[in-house]
């Protein structure tokens, strides 16, 4: 008798060959367990689940407090976060502690650059005609420096969205050249516009290309990008933005009244604060000043609140290089260098500095640190990826976005409940079709009587008036879907959509931030709605197949085709 094994075969009926007994093929599920310390578990969950008193405590709607806030001012987790394991926090400047009105800062950011454009780079003055337009701009859209295209992606690097100029790119261009490549930002013939600094960029690479385009003249398109990302770095680099924001700093920051107590409530949780800034001493210092002083009677000055401040820290260098700390004279406006220090105190400034150095001359280290900032890669990656930080993203546009998609809640509702009804449709007509199949060929192949002939035919029948009519319910919900996605996204901003969102995918941005930040939020001050102690938890991650609902993959009204990954999670 031959010794070779039986070789195993796939049953169609099981999903494991061999079932849960005796032994699994792939999986450990009869490892040991202890049944009844399970079992005493499951039982002790059905008596809390029914605990009333405990359930009334539970559903009582609460009263309003102070601490009420609104959901666009919630922390969001993306991973959790003991707040008692965090010694010190740290905290950007630029749109984090100091949060910008965008449309007056953009404005003056794109008149600096066009008029640079113009006196330096040679552009024709025509192009001083050109108007800003906020609509226009938005985190996280992609410049393709080759073909003079903004792009928006999802998740996966697809492109969304595409404009030419002011123009919606059209869809044969568009699938031509996006529609089987990824778009990788590693990759140098894309830029990818990240910080709400360099927003202007876009607007003003489209409106130059529009313009020069329209009166016949052909456009490098690579060099344009560059003047544009040149000219309007300049502009921070050498002062001149930051000089005509600090002359009337009530127009373009916005002064937050809970910032200060929700500094001071961090404090009182025995929590150390720091700021880390690539802002030079003398602009932090107005900046810092004009956000803090004097807005309670225990800290006079915004120094008060910090342990240590670093400013020009030059991140994302900070993360990875080993610049030394500079201690700066603060007793001059300008805050000159005095030399290299050898501590970090409180009460001092300093300039540059390096991670290493600064969890050296601290004493602390890794994830006893949360940074708060707004840069996904120079605050949040380059920190995550270079160091064990924790980490909080302030994403100001988040406010807008939730309040926009509350006023739009019953079309959302409605919009999801037709991609389920979608889905469900395409599973039942292909099942229909299936069925269909069957029967013409029972028709065509088997010897049937008359009678039976009469009564498959009748059966055949029926299911094609459903089948059509499921069809038709099909095309009808595919088309009410299509309308009012696009009407939501539109009524967000009629060029981009949603920031988060890239059709039913997260957009490439919501996707980097829930990668990389712990936690995000709109501003600092939703801090002070939160204990320090604060235990933040994300919601139980879930794959699709593991999702509510999802009996099987056909049927899963979660899929890449379904809803939006967080709906219904409200
Ligand atoms: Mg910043």
């Amino acid at each position: 008798m031959c010794g070779c094994p039986v070789a195993p075969t796939l049953s169609p009926f099981r999903p494991i060959p061999g079932g849960p007994s005796p032994d699994p093929l792939h999986g450990s599920f009869r490892s040991p367990l202890n049944r009844a310390r399970a079992e005493s578990a499951a039982q002790h969950a059905q008596q809390l689940l029914e605990d009333e008193a405990l359930t009334r405590l539970l559903t009582t709607p609460r009263a309003p407090t102070r601490d009420t806030v609104p959901r666009a001012r919630e922390v969001f987790v993306n991973r959790n976060l003991r707040m008692s394991g965090v010694e010190l926090i740290g905290f950007d400047m630029d749109y984090t502690l100091a949060i910008y009105h965008m449309r007056r800062l953009e404005q003056l950011s794109f008149d600096m650059t066009l008029a640079k454009l113009i006196s330096e780079y040679h552009y024709p003055p025509l192009v001083g005609n050109l108007l800003y337009d906020h609509h226009f701009v938005m985190r996280g859209l992609a410049v393709d420096r080759l073909n003079g295209n903004i792009l928006k992606m999802d998740r996966f690097g697809h492109v969304g969205r595409a404009y030419h100029g002011l123009r919606p790119l059209k869809s044969e261009v568009q699938r031509e050249l996006y529609r089987n490549k990824r778009v990788r930002l590693r990759n140098p013939q894309f830029a990818w516009n990240d910080t709400l600094f360099a927003l202007p960029e876009t607007c003003l690479f489209a409106g130059i290309i529009e313009l020069l385009e329209s009166l016949g003249q052909s456009v490098d398109y690579g060099k344009l990008y560059d003047d544009i990302r040149e000219a309007i770095d300049a502009v921070h680099r050498d002062n001149s933005l930051k000089r005509e924001v600090r002359k009337d700093l009530g127009r373009y920051v916005f002064l937050d009244p809970e910032l200060g107590p929700a500094l001071h409530k961090l404090r009182s949780g025995g929590k150390r604060l720091f700021l880390l800034t690539n802002s030079a001493w003398d602009y932090t210092d107005a900046v810092m000043k004009y956000l803090l002083d004097g807005q309670l009677p225990e800290y006079p000055s915004w120094r008060n609140y910090f342990d240590v401040v670093v400013t020009a820290a030059g991140k994302p260098g900070f993360f990875t290089d080993a610049r030394p700390f500079l201690e700066l004279d603060t007793s001059t406006e300008e805050g000159r260098s005095v030399g290299e220090a050898t501590s970090l105190d409180r009460g001092k400034a300093y300039s540059g500095g390096n991670l290493a150095r600064f969890e050296e001359l601290t004493g602390y280290r890794g994830e006893n640190i949360l940074y708060v900032g707004d840069h996904i890669y120079g605050d949040i990656l380059k920190s995550k990826k270079s160091s064990l930080w924790r980490t909080c993203m302030v994403v100001q546009e988040i406010e807008d976005e939730i309040t926009y998609t509350a006023t739009r809640r019953e079309e959302i509702g409605t919009l999801t409940q037709m991609e389920i009804l979608r889905e469900r449709l395409d599973d039942e007509v292909n099942h229909h079709k299936t069925l269909l199949n069957l029967m013409e060929r029972r028709l065509e192949r088997e010897p049937l009587t008359p009678e039976e002939r009469e009564s498959v035919e009748e059966q055949r029948r029926q299911l094609k008036a459903e089948l059509d009519k499921m069809r038709r319910a099909l095309k009808d919900a595919t088309g009410i879907a299509d309308t009012l996605e696009e009407d939501v996204e539109e009524g967000f901003n009629p060029y981009w959509g949603l920031l988060f969102k890239e059709g039913n995918e997260n957009s490439r941005f919501g996707y980097q931030v829930e990668q990389y930040a712990c936690l995000y939020t709109s501003r600092v001050s939703n801090f002070l709605h939160h204990s320090p102690m604060q235990y933040y938890r994300s919601p139980r991650d879930q794959m699709p197949h593991e999702q509510a609902g999802a009996l099987s993959a056909r049927l899963s009204p979660m899929g890449g085709e379904g809803p939006p990954k967080g709906a219904g999670k409200d």
